[in-house]
């Protein structure tokens, strides 16, 4: 199966927005081992839309396209593939109730002009959108498959993930079984260092490195028809993993850091306060965004200025005059004077200099301590991060998370 992916939107043509849905599909359509021969961008312009898809049709037996199946004028993805094919467009009932629904529950106001995306070309299939109003479309013409997916990349991983991936590994006759191992406390190209071996050489599994900031997402994927056989040859992949990222596994799933810190501070019920400075209080930004997390965080202090230490933390002004707000003192001092005032069996303190001002030669930008509370021993950790204002406040937040993990 040789496939063809063309972006529709004339927002990537002119550079506004990075087409990260191309590299998405691309990667999963080569883990499902179908290759991808072409990528082809075209703007919002039926005609030379038109005659992407004739090429398109030409040469490649799989097309999956993605944008232009919104509600607006400028979205004509599905009509002009319609029209090529001399599909006519009818009104789908069970799309336009889900429709329907999605603005009851938003208690938004429909437009009218929405109703325009619950016509579908004949004979397509339907793939629902669980997180959109646009449905993806799956039409099949001349033994080809041409598949449209909304552009927003939210929707468009979602509808690919639950209505796509089915379809292809069905059509691709094979089982496909991924597992997941997410590393904090390494970068993107050290982990892979670590793989060269079998990343050269990977036909089955394959190997594939995810890279966030501070932390880096590896993939292995069997293709077979034997489970058990799959399985084995996974077992013995994660054997290699282990040994050479011991200390670097955090989860084996997709889980972020912050999450498996979330789930794990809750699965043992440790509850947890944060007094941040020069964070400003990411670091209780990042564990708020866990659902249900206030059963252990309660208190999450940003105290920036030296009077806000003294005054909301009782740093004594001796220590921030002696040793300075970013110092191994006073990271101990609002550690344990935060567990007093919180009475958190975990407690996390950090000061330091995010930049670009504020550096020294003894004490540069990006010099950070983070002070962790836990069982009344407090530990004081500090570290130079590299980067900017915002990169080194992220550092810190993935340093403190990594810290809490172990
Ligand atoms: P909508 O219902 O939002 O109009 P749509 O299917 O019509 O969805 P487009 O209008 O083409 O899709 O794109 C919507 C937004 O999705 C764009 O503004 C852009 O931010 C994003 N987007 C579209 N295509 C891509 C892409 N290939 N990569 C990354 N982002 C994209
Ligand atoms: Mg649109």
């Amino acid at each position: 199966m040789k496939c063809e992916l063309i972006s529709v939107g004339t927002e990537l043509l002119v550079g506004d927005t990075l087409n990260t849905n191309v590299q998405f599909l691309s990667r999963e359509l080569s883990l499902l081992g179908i290759p991808v021969y072409f990528h082809t961008t075209v703007g919002d312009n039926p005609k030379r839309l038109e005659e992407a898809v004739r090429i398109a049709f030409n040469r490649s037996d799989l097309i999956i396209t993605t944008g232009g199946l919104g509600p607006t004028q400028d979205d004509l993805t599905k009509e002009v593939i319609a029209e090529l094919f001399k599909k006519k467009l009818i009104q789908d009932e069970k799309t336009k109730e889900d429709l329907l629904q999605y603005f009851v529950n938003r208690e938004f106001t429909m437009t009218p002009n929405n109703l325009k995306q619950t016509f579908i070309p004949e004979s397509a299939e339907i793939l629902f959108n669980p997180c959109g109003t646009a449905p993806g479309i799956l039409l099949k013409e001349q033994g080809r498959m041409i598949i449209m997916l909304p552009g927003p990349p939210r929707e468009m991983t979602r509808v690919f993930e639950e209505a796509v991936l089915p379809i292809l590994k069905h059509d691709n006759n094979q089982l496909v079984i991924s597992r997941y191992y997410n590393l904090s406390d390494i970068g993107e190209s050290a982990a892979e260092d670590r793989l060269l071996d079998l990343i050269d050489t990977q036909v089955n599994p394959t190997i594939a490195t995810y890279a966030k900031m501070g932390e880096v997402l590896i993939r292995i994927t069997a293709n077979g028809n034997d489970e058990n056989e799959m399985n084995a040859l996974l077992d013995h992949y994660e054997e290699i993993m282990l040994s050479r990222f011991e200390d670097n596994i955090f989860s084996f799933s997709k889980d972020s850091l912050q999450i498996t810190v979330c789930k794990l501070l809750l699965e043992k019920n440790i509850t947890l306060a944060t007094a941040e400075s020069c964070t400003g209080g990411l670091i209780a930004s990042q564990v708020t965004e866990y659902p249900g997390i206030s059963k252990i965080f309660g208190t999450g202090l940003v105290t920036y200025s030296n009077e806000a230490k003294i005054n909301l933390l009782g740093i004594k002004k001796e220590t921030l005059d002696t040793y300075g707000a970013v110092s191994n003192e006073t990271a101990i001092e609002m550690c344990e004077n935060l567990q007093k005032i919180s009475q958190a069996m975990l407690c996390v303190s950090v000061t330091g200099i995010a930049g670009p001002d504020g550096g020294s030669a003894e004490k540069p930008v990006g010099l950070v301590y983070i002070g962790v509370c836990f069982d009344g021993k407090t530990d004081v950790y500090h570290y130079h991060f590299n980067g900017d204002r915002k990169v080194v406040q992220q550092k810190t937040a993935n340093k403190v998370f990594h810290l809490i993990r172990k």
